[in-house]
């Protein structure tokens, strides 16, 4: 007998788990799927962010974070810290709690929410009588069936060619947060954010990093003047990135890591790591849904194709997340999620794609919404440019932590706000303001108006805002 139900989402990851929370507090009744295991073999939903991705490698950014401050920058308040230790053991396991917490937290919502949550591998069967008959592989086999289904199965790390993860020498993002000794010498092929974030933890607990970029340019996607400073600090930290390589052979022996490259001027150079990093992206996940058995169309990428609603090509049947188009970023799945069970409702959900942040938690921490002045120019938007430094914040003076700056664009008719850029502290909070005043279209101007609390680093933001007018009050 097929259990029945109104909708049915595959993948509790932040697309997955959303949606199906969401689509309960409408009213419908829910099932959601998720294969996932913990390491005792139990249920883990919350997808690649809570098990290896966002959650966890924020963890160990914290703690590492910690340490380095203990041993690089107490002495500056005048706190002696001889000795400091960390023991990589207690750091892990530190994370790996944090990451059962989020795992647990998302169970106990599904009951608060009445959603029916089965832990196995969803499949598709069949189209039925108006819906789709969905199989359940986990300890037991089940049956479900419902007029609606969500797609929310994510994405996996990419490896790559003739260098296949064994998450012991050579590591995916799984592998990159397991570490169980801090490596003498780590490499990371890909300075995305993945690479930086995870280069960061172990170059801050004793590495020596390498990361070898294949593009000619340090994070392109970035305003350049943001990667500019960022690349600077990243300089003065030790954290050694090398641009416009080209990767040859990759080769896993008893000893460590040999990689084979090109630099940028064409010279052949080798490299040798105890452990290597590999993050080149990430694609969609389709494994084990039957796609085909059912008709799903998928593009070149394995991504399930959607339209501007993530509708898929079946009647019914929706994607969202790192399965789809898009940026992969938790935030982005998760509002895809909200959005397509407010449509299943009838109601008009909505995602604004021109408004989503970025951030990379690396330290400075950069963050940026809307558009960058290389966008802007090929765009052939006319702009005005307001920046301020936290040099001249008295909040980021009296943490030690003045680093970067906060880059404001306006359109030079209008004033409204078309990007927000920042590097530097807390970069990932301070954009939440440039991302309401960029929905609410808000020009420069009302975010010179209005008063921010003193002293706090928000008011790096309304000097920026106010620099777009040349009328900063503290620089
Ligand atoms: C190291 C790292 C750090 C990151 N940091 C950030 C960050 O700071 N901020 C940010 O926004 N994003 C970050 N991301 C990206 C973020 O994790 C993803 O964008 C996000 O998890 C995508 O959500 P999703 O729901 O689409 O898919 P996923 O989170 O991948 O979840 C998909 C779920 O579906 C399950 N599944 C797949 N197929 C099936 C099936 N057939 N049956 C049952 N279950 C199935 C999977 O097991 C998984 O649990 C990071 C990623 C990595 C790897």
């Amino acid at each position: 007998m097929s259990k029945q139900f109104d909708v049915i989402v595959i993948g509790a990851g932040p697309g997955g788990y959303i949606a199906a929370i969401r689509a309960a507090q409408l009213g419908m009744n829910v099932a959601c799927i998720d294969e996932w295991k913990n390491a005792a073999g139990g249920a883990a939903p919350g997808g690649t962010c809570t098990n290896v991705g966002c959650i966890p490698s924020k963890a160990l950014l914290q703690s590492s974070e910690h340490f380095e401050h203990a041993n690089l920058h107490f002495a500056d308040h005048g706190i002696t810290a001889t000795g400091v230790k960390m023991d990589v053991a207690k750091m892990i396991a530190r994370k790996d709690n944090v990451v059962k917490q989020n795992n647990d937290g998302i169970l106990y919502l599904f009951k608060k929410n009445k959603v029916t949550f089965f832990h196995g591998r969803g499949s598709f069967v069949k189209a039925v009588d108006g819906g789709y008959e969905i199989k359940v592989t986990g300890k037991a086999e089940e049956t479900l069936t419902a007029k609606q289904v969500i797609v929310a199965t994510g994405s996996n790390a990419r490896a790559l060619p003739g260098a296949a993860f064994d998450e012991e020498q050579i590591l995916s993002n799984d592998g990159a947060l397991a570490i169980g000794s801090v490596p003498k010498k780590l490499g990371v092929i890909g300075s995305g954010v993945i690479g930086l974030e995870m280069g960061s933890v172990w170059r801050r607990l004793g590495a020596d990093v390498t990361i070898l970029e294949g593009l000619p340019t340090f994070l392109g996607a970035v305003d350049e003047q943001i990667a500019k400073e960022a690349k600077k600090a990243f300089d003065k930290q030790g954290l050694k990135i090398e641009l416009g390589v080209k990767i040859g052979e990759v080769k896993a022996g008893k000893k460590g890591v040999s990689i084979a490259y090109t630099n940028a001027k064409g010279e052949a150079q080798a490299l040798e790591v105890d452990k290597l990093i590999v993050s080149i992206g990430r694609v969609p996940n389709t494994t084990g849904l039957n796609a085909e058995g059912v008709g799903l169309k998928l593009d070149e990428r394995g991504a399930v194709v959607v339209d501007g609603d993530c509708k898929t090509n079946l009647p019914g049947v929706w994607a969202v997340g790192d399965v789809v188009r898009g940026p992969m970023l938790a935030h982005k799945a998760e509002e895809e999620g909200v959005a397509v069970a407010e449509r299943m409702a009838g109601q008009h959900g909505h995602v604004n794609f021109n408004t989503i942040p970025w951030v990379i938690y690396t330290s400075p921490e950069i963050a940026w919404v809307g558009r960058t002045e290389q966008q802007l120019k090929a765009d052939g938007v006319k702009y005005k440019a307001g920046t301020f430094p936290f040099l001249a914040n008295g909040r980021a003076r009296a943490l030690g932590d003045t680093t970067g700056m906060v880059k404001f664009l306006a359109d030079a008719a209008t004033d409204e706000i078309l990007g927000v850029h920042i590097v530097g502290p807390m970069a990932s909070e301070l954009i939440a303001e440039a991302v309401v005043a960029m929905e609410f279209k808000a020009s420069s101007e009302d975010i010179a108006r209005i008063c921010h609390a003193h002293p706090s680093l928000s008011e790096a933001t309304k000097e920026a805002a106010l620099a777009v007018d040349k009328r900063t009050l503290n620089f």
